[in-house]
Order: C-alpha cells, then structure tokens, then sequence
C-alpha cells in the first residue's frame, strides 16, 4: 500500500516571498504543482474564512498564503477562482475583511459563488448522502483547500477535513448541527463532504496556529510550518502531531480512513521535508480528550447534559449583539434573550445540543465552553 506523503516546509513569518518559497518547496515534495492541475483548468481555492478579521487575529487562512498557492498553481496554468462560505454574511464582505479580496485581486483570481448551491447525491457517502453545495465549487474542475490549523470545540481541531464544511453555502450549515448533534455523526459527514468533493490539494496555514477558545476567539500560538497534502486525514494526523493531540480524538480520524478518503495511522504516512520534532508544541492549548458521545433517550440525554461541556457567557464581555440567539440552530432557541432588558442571554441547558455556534460566533469571545462538574469527576 502507498503511504500518504505529507509536506512541512518550516516558515516562521507570512512576508509573501518567504510564504511563496516554503509553498513552492511542499508542492515540490509532493510531485510539484503540475501533479494537481492541468493548464486551463478551472481550480477553486477554498480558505477558511469562519468570518472576515484582521488575518493576524488568526481565524482566517493568512492572505500570504492565499498569494502563494495561487501563484504556484497559476504558474502551471490553472484558471483561479476562490471562495467559502462564512458562519454569518456574504463571502465577498468577509474576504475583503479577511484581506483575501485584496490578495486575490493582485493575483486576478476570481471570485466564486458561495453563497448559493445546488442540491447533489452522494451516493457512496457513510452517513449523509444529499447536500447542497457551493455552485462555485460545482462549478469548477477541482478544488485546492487552504485551511487554518485551530482548536476546535466540537471536532477538537479545524484542519484539512473540516475545511470543506464552508462548501455548503450560508445557514444551511446550521442544519447539519440540529440534524447531527453527535461529534462524531457530525464528523462523518465532514468525511462524507470531503469523499464527494475530494479536493485535490491541502495546503495548511499553521505559521501561526490559533490555541485556546477557537476558532474564532482563541490565541495565535507560532508553530512556523506549513503542512502540504493530498490527503486530508494524514495531514490533520500531523497537525495533531505537531499540537500534542492524539489524532484519535480527532472525531473525523476514524470514518476518514473508513471511508478511504485518508488515513491517520503514523505507520502509514510518510513524511517529507523539514523535521517535524522541530515544531512539536506540547503547550498548545487544546482539549485532549475525545469528545463526548451524544446518544439518544431522555435518561441519556439527561446524563450528556449532566457530562458534557456547556458553552458559557462571561457577563463583563457580553455587548449584548445577539449573535449567539440568531446562530443557535435548536427550535426553540436553546438561549433566551429580551433585547429590551438589558441583560445577556442566558443559556437552557435542557434545549442545547452542544453544537458550540454560539461559542464558535460570538464577536467578544465571550463564550467560552466550561467542564460541568460531573464531566470533571468522569474525567478524572
Ligand atoms: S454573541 Fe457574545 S457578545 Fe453577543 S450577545 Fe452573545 S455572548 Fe454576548
Ligand atoms: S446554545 Fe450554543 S451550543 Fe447550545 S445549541 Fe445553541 S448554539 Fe449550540
């Protein structure tokens, strides 16, 4: 069996040219970018943009890069395009905020659609087989994937993998948590979008990696590396590595190899380019545990709501937007609020499904998701 090859090109600063070398130097280890494009091609970039910030805040991909990538694939003749859809806007708005907008113009990679999409079957999926995709992603021949490395409540990290969950355009994403409260249903529908799609490249920006409260409020933490793959398992496997994380409490690990669109045993990945002992961070800030199963019945439901970690709102930080009501995808919301009142939302526990939207969208970083006491004394 062929072992998957992933790429670590150290880089310990996003000035465009150093970016660009480190890229150009992965895409080399892996077969160079002629093995992913054919010229003429119609190839999308799809970064991670949660929501458009100030790329230095991390919760973005780094538009350098963007730049990099786009340039290496350009130089073998590919016809860009670029695109995600973000948890709350239009994409156009939040690339521009994200400096993607800016990154792409320079290059003239176009914009594609990610707003609206297209229902599509999936027949060989493990567990959702319709979806509606981005048509920009339908549109296009292939598509390259350029995400963040960041902690992640709900999947533990936001990586290769995950990614891809921005193809699915606007609210519908919300969906997929009330339909799929269980991690690890919820991450083999990540897999199930990733076996249809199938990007043919995985290009990460972990330069500076985001620990703690992600992915959108946590802290950037320098791990100075790119990783480079095509296949998105191994390359999450890595990340986890290089984090201190077991890539087995990374709840997509398991149907990604089931499902062959990777895999995440060490024996079976090879690994190309700089030493990965040099950008080991055991003192990443990232839950390492696996998450807790959801499962269904009233008892049961009572004991996930008794175990499982609960998103929690810091009153001081609260501003009071209201983001964290319109996100929370359970009917009713699972977070009263009178806007009139003056006071901050307030959790029910009893409705929440532990999705984590409210936490993953508040513009303060003022959900934070906190052990109940009982998961403490599970736990250990
Ligand atoms: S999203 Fe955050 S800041 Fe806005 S109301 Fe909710 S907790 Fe407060
Ligand atoms: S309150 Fe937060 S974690 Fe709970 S269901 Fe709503 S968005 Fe998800």
């Amino acid at each position: 069996m062929n072992k998957s090859k992933v790429a670590l090109a150290a880089c310990s600063t996003y000035d465009d040219a150093a970016v660009y070398q480190a890229v150009k130097k992965g895409i080399a280890l892996l077969g160079g970018a002629a093995a992913f494009v054919r010229p003429g091609e119609r190839i999308v970039l799809k970064p991670n943009v949660l929501f458009g910030m100030d790329p230095m805040k991390c919760v973005t991909t780094h538009p350098a890069v963007f730049k990099a990538a786009a340039k290496a694939l350009k130089e073998a003749g590919a016809d860009l395009y670029y695109g995600d859809s973000p948890g709350f806007g239009k994409c156009e708005a939040n690339m521009q905020k994200a400096g993607l907008k800016q990154a792409a113009d320079e290059l003239a990679v176009k914009l594609a659609d990610f707003d609206e999409g297209k229902t599509v079957v999936h027949k060989t999926a493990l567990l959702n087989k319709r979806f509606v995709i981005a048509n920009g992603v339908l549109d296009c021949a292939g598509v390259v994937s350029l995400p963040k490395l960041k902690a992640h409540g709900l999947t533990r990290l936001t990586g290769a993998v995950k990614n891809q969950f921005g193809c699915i355009p606007g609210i519908l994403k919300s969906q997929f948590h009330l339909k799929m409260p269980d991690p690890y249903d919820f991450a083999t529908m990540l897999v199930d979008i990733n076996t249809f799609i199938r990007p043919r490249l995985y290009i990460m920006d972990s330069i500076v990696a985001m620990e703690g409260n992600g992915p959108r409020n946590g802290t950037p933490h320098n791990l100075n590396v790119i990783l480079m793959s095509s296949d998105p398992v191994a390359l999450d496997a890595i990340a986890a590595r290089i984090i201190d994380l077991n890539p087995e409490f990374v709840p997509t690990s398991q149907p990604g190899e089931e499902s062959g669109l990777g895999t995440y045993h060490p024996g079976n990945i090879e690994l190309a380019g700089d030493d990965i002992e040099a950008f080991i961070a055991e003192d990443f800030d990232v839950v390492r545990k696996p998450p807790v199963r959801a499962t269904a019945g009233r008892i049961r439901r009572f004991f996930k709501n008794q175990i499982c970690p609960r998103p929690v709102i810091n009153q001081a930080q609260c501003t009071q937007c209201g983001t964290c009501v319109e996100v929370c995808p359970v009917e009713p919301k699972a977070l009263s609020w009178d806007p009139q009142s003056g006071k901050v939302p307030e959790h029910d526990y009893g409705l929440c499904i532990r999705c984590y939207c409210c936490q993953e969208m508040c513009p303060e970083g003022a959900i934070t998701i906190k052990n109940t006491v009982l998961g403490r004394a599970m736990s250990g």
